[in-house]
Parts: C-alpha cells; structure tokens; sequence
C-alpha cells in the first residue's frame, strides 16, 4: 500500500494545507464571558487598556521621596511625613524636608527621585542620605508598561495563563471571543471495540477516537462523539448525516484508503463535495477533506499513527483558522544532529519520531523512539518531537543533521 511508484500523483504537505486553509475562515459568531471562564479561548477583537498601568507614578523601592535640590552632601532633611501602598501621603510637604515611602507607594506632588533606604543614615532630627539620587531615580510611571488606550492584545490571541493576568490587572471582567467550534467525531471499522468492552475475537480497541477526542479538547472544541460506525452503507449514511446537521466540522478516521474509499465516496457525494488525496508524507498517506452540506468534513487515515499526524499536521491548523486563532504559529522546527541512524526512502515527507536531549558538547541532539510503523503509537509516547525527513531524502546516518519540530500541547509529555 505504501508503493512510491505513483509518488509524482503524491500532495505535498504545503499542497493539501493551502487547499484547507484557502476554503475556510474564522468562524463568525462571538460571545462576552467573564475572564475566569476565558482560558484557551481566541479574542475576537483587540483588548485595548482602559487606563494607564501603573495608574499613578509610584515608588520602585522602599525609602525617601526627595526633591534633587535638598540633598546636599551634609543636610539632614526632617521626615514630613509617610506615604504607603493603598495610602498616598496627605498635606503639604515643606521644602527641605522629605517622605518616607514603600514600594508601590504613590510619589508625593513634587517628588523628583525616591532614595532607597539603604542610602540613608536615619538621626534624630531627620534624614541624611549617603548618595546623591539622579533624576526620576526609583520612580515608576504612569502607563510605563502599559498606556491607557494602548493595544494590549491583538484579535486572534489565544487567552493564556500568560495574557489574562494581564486583563485582570487592567479592570477588565468581560472579554469578546470566537464561539467554541462545535467537532463531530466518529471512528468507521467493523474491528473496532470500545474501550471498556471485552474484545471479541479479531477485534481491536478503538484508539483513534480517543486520542482524537483528547487533541480537540485541548484545542478547546466542544466534541460531538458519535462512537464508532460500523462499515454499513446505512449506518454510515445516517451518521454523516446526524455529524453534518450539528457540527463546525465532522472528522472520522479509517475508511478513506484505497478500497474502502469507494464506500465512503458514495455517501459523501450525496452530502457535499470530498476529495479524497494521496499525500506525500509519511505516515499518513490517505486523507479526505472537503464541505458537507453544512459541516467540513476531514477523514483521518486509519492507522492510529497516521491518524494523530495527520491530525496534528493539517486538521490541527485548520481548526486555528475556524477558531478565529490568526496569531497561532505552527510548531517551530529547527536543525540538530541525529545520534540514531534513520530509515527512510525518498518520495515522501517523513515525521518520524524522536526524542531531543543535550549531548557531551552542551548541544542540543535527537534519537529516534526505534520502531516508526503507523500503528506503533509508544513511538509518539516515548517520543518528544517530531523528525522531519525531507520528501526526496534516503537513509540517514547517525552524526547527521535533521530537522526537528518538538510537539506542542496536543502531544507534549
Ligand atoms: P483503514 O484506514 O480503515 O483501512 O484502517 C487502517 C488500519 O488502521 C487497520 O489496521 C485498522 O484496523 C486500523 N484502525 C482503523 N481505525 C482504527 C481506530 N479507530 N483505532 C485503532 N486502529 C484503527
Ligand atoms: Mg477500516
């Protein structure tokens, strides 16, 4: 089945992700929801600051707030009185004097640097400082991270543990995003058993779904599981029929190589339009992709391995593209030498698996999981990148380099 003899008919990776992403786009719906309930959700307007942060010029440091003209070498400035956090100083503030001050204080009107207290020498009658402050010393100011009306995320962002504090400390309770995109997901196969269930004889346990349902949790999907389908014309039908009324997207797996395509392809054609594509990387050379009636349609190949690839390398930013997510980077990759030798033959784009490591010399290095067949899932279990062999390249021997893409959170360890 894996035959390279027809490898010119082959997609290329780039081909089949430029046909996705050319017939989709964001979805249109928003909702406001509070922030605690926003994480992994994608803004879908930019979040602007409604005021400067920090609010007020206030004190870097615990010490004095001092005015340049009145520390001289010998003065001793008396201590007019106290500014903390959450309690500015009041009244007036004589010349010749100063203010203690806390960190996070507001400065007093007036003040032009703040002297840490380590400089200061404290006497009965006031203040002496050690050193002499430069201007703006230990002052922060106002909208010095961030100022009021400033663009402070992008539409399209993803809302992390990294970006809602920052909404938090701007006042911000209610934040615009994408609608979650709603996935029907189904597994075809006669085999197939559910886990939980005693495997009748011939059978195996369904995997595809689970690991397929787990990636789109962490995507941030609502998931539509319509269990396993048998390979039954009616069963078949009625399913993609149930998956494309409710669904975004519907995403099965098996059923779309050679000789069980033709089955699908009929169903398919009655609904929408599905194009069924060979593509040149490896593993994961059968995937179908195209509209149903309502919902896009994506038929991951069968074998647990190829599933999650194609899955991670096409479905994975088609659903950022649907979900509104436009600041969504793929992977990176970048080159290491390999310590393992690596099977491969040319003609199509190998990911296989690996595992990254720092070698003798400081430097990062990749070995291979060992076994790369599309059904050895421990490969990915074990594994923590991706080695990606170019589509023309032979064997590669240990000492050479590769390109890795270390997995992001749908399969990080
Ligand atoms: P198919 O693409 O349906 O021809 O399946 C290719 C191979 O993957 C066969 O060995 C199937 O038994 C296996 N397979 C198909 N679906 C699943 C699944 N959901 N979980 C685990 N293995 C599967
Ligand atoms: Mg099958």
């Amino acid at each position: 089945m894996d035959c390279c003899s027809t490898n010119s008919s082959l997609l290329s990776l780039e081909q089949a992700l430029e046909k996705l992403l050319s017939q989709s786009s964001a979805i249109a719906q928003t909702e406001q929801i509070p922030l605690a309930q926003a994480v992994g959700r994608i803004t879908a307007r930019p979040v602007i600051s409604p005021l400067n942060v920090p609010p007020f010029d206030n004190s870097a440091m615990d010490g004095y707030a001092v005015r340049l003209a009145d520390v001289t070498p010998d003065a001793v400035l008396p201590v007019a009185g106290k500014a903390f956090a959450g309690q500015p100083f009041q009244g007036e503030w004589p010349a010749g004097s100063c203010i203690r001050i806390m960190t996070g204080a507001p400065v007093p009107k007036g003040t032009e640097a703040v002297i840490m207290q380590e400089q200061a020498e404290v006497l009965e009658n006031g203040v002496r400082f050690t050193h002499s402050p430069k201007a703006g010393q230990n002052v922060r100011l106002a909208g010095e991270d961030i100022r009021q009306d400033a663009e402070v995320l992008p539409a399209g962002s993803r809302l992390g543990v990294a970006q809602l504090p920052i909404l938090a400390s701007l006042g911000i309770s209610q934040v615009e995003v994408y609608r979650r995109l709603n996935v029907a997901l189904f597994s075809t196969g006669d085999e197939l058993q559910a886990v939980g269930q005693p495997l009748q004889d011939g059978q195996i346990y369904d995997t595809n779904r689970f690991t397929v349902r787990l990636m789109l949790e962490q995507i941030g999907c609502n998931v539509i599981d319509l269990g396993i389908i048998r390979d039954n014309e009616q069963a078949l039908r009625q399913a993609f029929h149930e998956a494309d009324a409710q669904a975004d997207v519907v995403i099965t797996s098996g059923g779309v190589s050679v000789g069980e395509a033709d089955y699908t392809k009929q169903i398919l054609d009655e609904l929408g339009k599905i194009a069924f594509w060979k593509l040149a990387i490896k593993p994961g050379k059968p995937f179908a992709f195209g509209k149903l009636s309502n919902a896009l349609f994506c038929g991951l190949p069968g074998n647990p391995v190829s599933a999650a690839v194609t899955f991670y390398q096409l479905v994975q930013p088609l659903l950022m593209q649907l979900s509104g997510h436009s600041q969504w980077q793929p992977p990176r990759r970048f080159k290491v030498k390999t310590t393992s030798s690596l099977k491969k033959t040319p003609g199509r784009l190998d990911f296989q698996r690996g595992v990254l490591s720092t070698g003798a010399n400081g430097q990062l290095e990749v070995s291979s999981t060992g076994h790369q067949g599309s059904h050895v899932f421990t490969s990915f279990s074990q594994g923590d990148c991706f080695i990606v062999l170019e589509r023309e390249r032979g064997a590669v021997a240990a000492g050479e380099w590769v390109t890795v893409e270390p997995f992001n959170h749908l399969l990080e360890r």
